[in-house]
C-alpha cells in the first residue's frame, strides 16, 4: 500500500474544488494595532488586517502585557502539568472566581481553548445525565459539533434560530426524558443573535438544560462584557454559559460558567480536562487583566460597534453585497470558493489588506465570503480604504455588486461623514 497517495490525494481533492488554504505569514506589531508585518517570498510588507478575531485588540493592551511580563517574571512559562497531576497554578483559580463572576454563576472552569472547553463539557454533560436527548442548532460551530458526537447520546438538529422547530422537536420528546439545548449567542459567521430569551422559556417549559456558546460576543456584549446573556439580562436563565479568552480577551483559553454540581462534575469526569497540561500561569494572569479590564471599561465596546456600524454602512453605500449583520461580524458575500480566494489574494497583494477566505466547510457551498471584523482601533481611514480596496477587487474580478441601485463613491464619503457625526466622533 502506497500511505503518502492517500494523503497526496486528500490534498489534490482540496486543490480541485479551490479550497485549499494557505495561510498568511503575519507579524503582529505591538503598538499598530490592526498592522502587521507581512513576509510573502522574501519580501516584508507592512499590511492591514481586516480578519481578526482579536476583537477588541486586548491583545496588545498595555495592562494586558504588563500582567503577561509580571506572571513570568515571577512564575516561569509553563504550568507543569496536568491540574489531576500537579495541582492549580494560583493564577488560574484567581481567573475561575473572574469567570464566575463575570456571568453570575456559582462556578467557572478553565480549558486549553474554547473548542476543547465545548468539546468536552458538551460531550461529559451528556453522557452523565441518562438517556439524553441533545437539541443542537444547525449552526452550531464545529467544536460544540464534536462534543454532542463524542457523547453517544441521541440528538435532533434544529433548523437555525427557528423556535417553531425546536418546539416541535422538544414536544416529541416529553417532558421526562433529560433533554439538552446547545446554541450560540452570535453566529460567527453570519452574525447574527439567538432568541436567547425565548430559548429559555421553551427551556423551561419542556424540562430541559440549556448550554450556550458565547464566544463571539464576551467581552463585547453587556455592561461588563459577559456576552448577550449579560447585555439582556438572562444570564440566570441559562445553565451553562461558554466562552473563550482568546478572541475579544486578547489571550488563548476557554471556559464554562455555570452551577457549582455541573461544574465540578465536568472537571471530575471530561478526560479534555483531566488529561491535558492546565493553561500557563502568565496566559491565566493576563487574561484575568483583561477580563477586569472589560467589566468596567465601556470605550472598547462603544468604539467597536462604532466602528463596525461605519464599516457596514460605508460598505453597502458602495453596492458591495454586505450580508445582514446584527453584530460587529461583516459578511460580504461572494459565492465562489475559486473567486473568493482571488479576491482575497488581490486584496493582500496590490492593496496590503489582509481578509481570508472564508470557504466550504466553515460556511456551506455557494455561500463563501469574506468575513470581515472591523475593530475599536479601525479608523474612518482605513475604513474608507477597505471600501475602496473591495470596489477596485470586485470590478476587476467581475464578482457581483449588490441589485441596488448603482454604485456611486461620491456618496460613501458622504455616508463616512454622516454615520461619523452620528457616532459623535
Ligand atoms: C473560535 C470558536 C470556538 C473555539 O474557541 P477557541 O478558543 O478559538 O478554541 C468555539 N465556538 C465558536 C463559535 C468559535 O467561533
Amino acid at each position: 500500500m502506497d500511505y503518502r497517495r492517500f494523503f497526496e490525494d486528500a490534498i489534490d481533492q482540496l486543490h480541485a474544488e479551490k479550497r485549499y488554504r494557505v495561510f498568511a505569514n503575519l507579524e503582529r506589531i505591538v503598538g499598530k494595532f490592526p498592522r502587521a508585518l507581512w513576509r510573502d517570498a522574501g519580501n516584508i510588507r507592512e499590511i492591514t488586517v481586516w480578519c481578526s478575531n482579536d476583537y477588541l485588540g486586548m491583545g496588545q493592551h498595555p495592562d494586558v502585557i504588563k500582567a503577561m511580563h509580571d506572571a513570568s517574571s515571577r512564575m516561569g512559562s509553563g504550568a507543569g502539568g496536568t491540574r489531576n497531576i500537579s495541582g492549580n497554578n494560583h493564577p488560574l483559580v484567581e481567573l475561575e472566581i473572574e469567570l464566575a463572576d463575570l456571568h453570575q454563576k456559582e462556578a467557572g472552569l478553565v480549558f486549553t481553548s474554547g473548542f476543547v472547553s465545548n468539546e468536552a463539557s458538551i460531550s461529559t454533560i451528556a453522557r452523565l445525565l441518562p438517556n439524553c436527548l441533545i437539541f443542537s442548532d444547525e449552526l452550531n460551530h464545529a467544536s460544540m459539533i464534536e462534543g454532542v458526537r463524542r457523547s453517544g447520546a441521541e440528538k435532533k438538529i434544529f433548523r437555525h434560530n427557528d423556535l417553531a422547530h425546536l418546539e416541535e422537536l422538544l414536544k416529541a420528546a416529553g417532558k421526562e426524558r433529560a433533554k439538552l439545548i446547545v446554541f450560540e449567542s452570535v453566529y460567527s459567521m453570519d452574525g447574527d443573535i439567538a432568541a436567547i430569551a425565548a430559548i429559555a422559556d421553551l427551556a423551561e417549559e419542556y424540562n430541559a438544560m440549556t448550554y450556550i456558546d458565547e464566544v463571539h460576543a464576551v467581552g463585547m456584549y453587556g455592561n461588563r462584557g459577559g456576552g448577550i446573556t449579560d447585555r439582556e439580562g438572562l444570564s440566570h436563565r441559562i445553565d451553562i454559559i461558554e466562552g473563550t479568552l482568546a478572541k475579544a480577551f486578547g489571550t488563548l483559553g476557554g471556559y464554562i460558567a455555570g452551577p457549582r454540581s455541573v461544574i465540578d462534575a465536568v472537571r471530575s469526569y471530561a478526560p479534555g480536562f483531566i488529561f491535558t497540561t492546565a493553561l500557563p500561569p502568565v496566559i491565566a494572569a493576563a487574561a484575568t487583566q483583561s477580563i477586569r479590564h472589560l467589566k468596567v471599561s465601556q470605550e472598547e465596546r462603544r468604539r467597536h460597534q462604532c466602528q463596525a456600524q461605519l464599516t457596514k454602512d460605508v460598505l453597502a453605500q458602495a453596492n458591495l453585497p454586505v450580508m445582514k449583520s446584527e453584530t460587529h461580524i461583516i459578511p460580504i458575500h461572494v459565492g465562489d470558493p475559486e473567486l473568493c480566494k482571488k479576491a482575497s489574494d488581490r486584496l493582500l497583494d496590490l492593496h496590503g489588506i489582509y481578509i481570508q477566505p472564508i470557504n466550504y466547510p466553515t460556511v456551506p457551498r455557494g455561500t463563501e465570503r469574506l468575513r470581515i471584523t472591523p475593530t475599536p482601533f479601525h479608523s474612518n481611514e482605513l475604513v474608507v480604504e477597505l471600501k475602496d480596496a473591495l470596489v477596485e477587487v470586485w470590478t476587476a474580478l467581475g464578482i457581483p455588486f449588490s441589485k441596488e441601485s448603482a454604485p456611486s463613491i461620491e456618496n460613501s464619503d458622504r455616508v463616512v461623514t454622516l454615520a461619523i457625526s452620528k457616532a459623535g466622533g
